[in-house]
C-alpha cells in the first residue's frame, strides 16, 4: 500500500483538475516563512504537518497563520511534532479559506462488492469512520461507463448541493474517476470538500495507490516505506513475507492457512513475530531462500505449518533441510514441524532424517512452538 501524503495527493488533484487551494509544501521554519513573504503563498494560511495518520485537525497539526513571522512559529512548532507516532519533516502551507460546509466525497475500492464505490456524505470534515452509515451515501460504480449522470446527480441530492455548485461538483467527480482509475488507487478521498462561496475547493487529499500496481509507478519507489528491509529483499525474491513485533516465526503455505496459523498461535498466547507463506511453490531453491530470510529475521522459534496440495511435502521438506544447513550457527533456531498431505510421508522422513520431528496434531504442534519460543499461558 502506497499511502501518499496530503501535498503529493493534491498534486494529483491539480493534474486531474480537482480544484485545491493555492499553497506549497516547505521541510523548515525559514523556507515557509520566505514562502509567505514572497507572496507564493497567500495570507492569512493554513499550516499542516504532512504525515499519514489522520485527525491532524483536532490533534494540533493545523494551524493558522496570518504573516511570515507567524509562519515561521507555526512552521517550526509542526517540525518539532511526533504526530501520532510519526515525525513531521514537511509542512503544506496553503492559503486560508472561508469554509461554508465540509462534505466528504470518496472513491474506494469496495473488496466484498469487487467494485469501485462513490461515497459521499454532507457532513464532511470529520473522520468518515465516525459519521453514522446512514449519512454516507455509497454507490458501486461499473467501470465500464464510470460514473454516469444519474449517479452525479444521486451524489449532488446527498451532498445538498443545487444550481452552479452542483455544476461544479460534475467535473470534481470526473477528475476523481480519472485519478481513481489512470493512477491505480484503492482510495481517492476529499474531506473536507469545502464550499467556499459559490465554489467547490478540496481542503484535504487522501490517496492510496495500490500495491500490486507498483511496477507501473516508479515514481512512488522512494516513498515506499512501509517495508522493512528484509520484507523488501523478500518482495525482490518473489516470497510473501511480513514482519510483525513477536518472537515466533511461521512457515506456512496459502494465505488461508498462514492467518489460520497466526490466530492458533495467538490463541495460544504466542506472539507471531513474522510470516513466511511459501504459496504454491514447488521449488526447493525457492523454499531455501524463504528460509534462510526468516533465520535472519532472528524469531525465538520457528513454526511450519505446511499442507501438501500442489505443494508436495517432501518437495519443501527437502529445501527446508537444506536451508537449515546453511542456517549460520548464531541464527539458529528451535524448529516445530507439522506437515500434512501429499506425499507427507516422505516429507516427514526427510525431517526426522535432519533431526525435526513433524506433530500431526495442530494444537499440540502450536502449543510446543509457543513454549519454546518462551511465552504463552
Ligand atoms: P485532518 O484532520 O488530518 O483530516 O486534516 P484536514 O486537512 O482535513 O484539516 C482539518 C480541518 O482544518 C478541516 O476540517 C477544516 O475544518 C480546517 N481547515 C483546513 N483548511 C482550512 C481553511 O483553509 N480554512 C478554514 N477555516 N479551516 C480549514
Ligand atoms: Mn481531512
Amino acid at each position: 500500500m502506497v499511502k501518499l501524503a496530503e501535498w503529493r495527493g493534491k498534486e494529483l488533484f491539480r493534474k486531474y483538475g480537482v480544484p485545491v487551494p493555492t499553497g506549497r509544501v516547505v521541510r523548515s521554519a525559514e523556507e515557509g516563512e520566505r514562502a509567505a513573504a514572497s507572496g507564493s503563498v497567500p495570507l492569512p494560511c493554513v499550516v499542516k504537518a504532512q504525515v499519514l495518520a489522520g485527525g491532524r485537525g483536532k490533534g494540533g497539526a493545523v494551524r493558522f497563520a496570518n504573516s511570515p513571522s507567524e509562519v515561521h512559529a507555526a512552521t517550526a512548532a509542526i517540525l518539532g511534532l511526533e504526530f501520532k507516532g510519526e515525525k513531521v519533516r514537511e509542512v503544506l502551507l496553503e492559503g486560508k479559506v472561508a469554509i461554508g460546509r465540509e462534505l466528504y466525497l470518496a472513491i474506494a475500492l469496495d473488496r466484498s462488492l469487487r467494485s469501485p464505490v462513490l461515497m459521499a456524505s454532507a457532513e464532511g470534515g470529520v473522520e468518515i469512520e465516525t459519521v453514522a452509515d446512514g449519512a454516507v451515501d455509497r454507490q458501486p460504480i461499473d467501470p465500464f461507463p464510470g460514473i454516469t449522470g444519474f449517479e452525479r446527480r444521486r451524489a449532488a441530492r446527498t451532498l445538498g448541493l443545487s444550481g452552479g455548485l452542483a455544476n461544479e461538483l460534475d467535473p470534481i467527480l470526473r477528475a476523481l474517476w480519472a485519478l481513481f482509475q489512470a493512477e491505480d488507487a484503492e482510495l481517492v478521498e476529499i474531506n473536507p470538500l469545502a464550499v467556499v462561496g459559490d465554489h467547490l475547493l478540496a481542503l484535504d487529499s487522501k490517496v492510496i495507490i495500490e500495491d500490486d500496481a507498483g511496477f507501473r509507478h516508479p515514481e512512488y519507489a522512494e516513498i515506499r516505506d512501509d517495508r522493512t528491509p528484509l520484507e523488501e529483499i523478500a518482495r525482490e525474491k518473489e516470497i510473501a513475507f511480513v514482519q510483525l513485533d513477536g518472537n515466533i516465526g511461521v512457515i506456512a503455505n496459502g494465505a488461508g492457512l498462514t492467518m489460520a496459523t497466526l490466530d492458533v498461535l495467538m490463541e495460544l498466547g504466542g506472539k507471531p513475530g513474522v510470516f513466511l507463506d511459501l504459496g504454491g511453490t514447488d521449488d526447493p531453491k525457492k523454499v531455501t531462500e524463504a528460509f534462510l530470510l526468516m533465520a535472519e529475521a532472528r524469531p525465538n522459534a520457528v513454526f511450519l505449518n505446511i499442507f501438501g496440495g500442489v505443494t508436495r511435502c517432501d518437495t519443501v521438506a527437502t529445501g527446508l533441510v537444506a536451508a537449515m544447513r546453511q542456517v549460520p550457527e548464531a541464527n539458529r533456531f528451535p524448529l516445530v514441524a507439522r506437515i500434512r498431505g501429499n506425499n507427507e510421508k516422505e516429507g516427514i522422513e526427510i525431517l526426522r532424517a535432519a533431526g525435526v520431528t513433524s506433530v500431526p496434531d495442530l494444537r499440540a504442534s502450536a502449543e510446543a512452538v509457543v513454549a519454546a519460543a518462551g511465552g504463552g499461558r
